[in-house]
């Protein structure tokens, strides 16, 4: 499987190597009209505090049912809304979405994870969009963490940056997502002060199966984090042990199935009024 080779979450991006240019340009075609249709629904995932196993944050996950594919997974259509552009229409509406649902239906205390795409980062105006979101949904900005991937850093890194340092500005906090994956550079961690390192799934997985290499990579990363200030999130946890095991490493969130999958908005909500979060403290 791709994880075990070193592509991490690029499992998630796998099915795209299997889109021929046929379904690719079909896939496209619809993809012009998805916004417009309001194909798109956000699903949120839990991050839980490592500790007390508290949801302190979701993060905005985009879902697409196409009325001519179907449900079409992220792995397959952000790709094609990176290359055509469209994930700057389609991005700045994830914005506005996660913002609104986060600022009216989930207590102060829990944040909300954006994904965002170079592409947005290199808009003149992204900060605006962000004040935009925010002024909107009457988020804190400090409820706002905006993920990005080392892929940022590949071309225009300074107005990448200069757009996230905008948004730091405001209050809003920034994740590096599925470090150690890509082009890793540790030269990137001295360029922004991220909040938060988000340790890709392959190594929480590899650890999980005993791998030494990936137990020393975790340990150094939480290590490395915490000597730079940022905090860690892992990816990806899986089970029970994995679960321990990422706790006794130092890792300061997590993220994964076992603390839940992305659900609909209205099953993120349930939690905070359940006493009792599937065996866990409440939110
Ligand atoms: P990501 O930001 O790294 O999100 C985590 C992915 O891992 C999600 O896949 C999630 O469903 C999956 N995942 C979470 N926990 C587990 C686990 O325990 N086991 C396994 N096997 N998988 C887990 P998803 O929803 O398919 O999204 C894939 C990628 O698509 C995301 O990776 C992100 O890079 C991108 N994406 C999704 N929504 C957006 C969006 O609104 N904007 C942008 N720019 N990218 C997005
Ligand atoms: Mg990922
Ligand atoms: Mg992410
Ligand atoms: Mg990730």
């Amino acid at each position: 499987r791709a994880k075990d080779e070193g592509g991490g979450e690029h499992c998630e991006y796998e099915p795209s190597l299997h889109v021929n240019a046929e379904e690719r340009r079909l896939l496209e075609v619809s993809l012009r009209h998805a916004l417009e249709r309001n194909e798109f629904v956000l699903h949120y995932q839990p991050v839980v505090d490592a500790n007390t196993e508290e949801v302190v944050s979701f993060e905005a996950l985009a879902r697409w049912n196409s009325e001519e594919h179907g449900f079409v997974s992220p792995g397959k259509f952000i790709p094609i809304a990176e290359d055509t552009r469209l994930i700057v229409p389609i991005g700045t509406w994830v914005m506005q979405e996660a913002c609104r649902e986060a600022a009216a239906n989930w207590p102060e205390h829990v944040k909300v994870n954006i994904n965002v795409s170079p592409e947005q980062l290199v808009e003149p105006d992204f900060a605006g969009t962000v004040v935009r979101a925010l002024s909107h949904s009457g988020l804190d900005p400090k409820r706002l963490e905006i993920e990005v991937t080392e892929s940022i850093f590949m071309r225009d890194a300074d107005v990448a940056r200069k757009a996230l340092e905008q948004c730091m500005a405001l209050g809003c906090s920034v994740a590096l997502d599925d470090f150690g994956t890509g082009y890793s550079s540790l030269g990137y961690l001295r360029k922004l002060k991220f909040t938060t390192i988000k340790v890709d799934r392959s190594f929480v997985q590899g650890a999980g199966q005993n791998s030494p290499e990936s137990l020393a990579i975790i340990r150094a990363v939480v290590a490395m984090a915490d000597s730079l200030g940022m905090t860690t999130t892992a990816e990806g946890v899986e089970n029970e042990d994995e679960a321990d095991l990422i706790r006794r490493l130092g890792c300061n969130k997590i993220q994964g199935y076992h603390f839940g999958r992305p659900m609909p908005a209205d099953d993120a909500v349930k939690i905070f009024s359940r006493k009792d979060a599937g065996g866990r403290k409440r939110a």
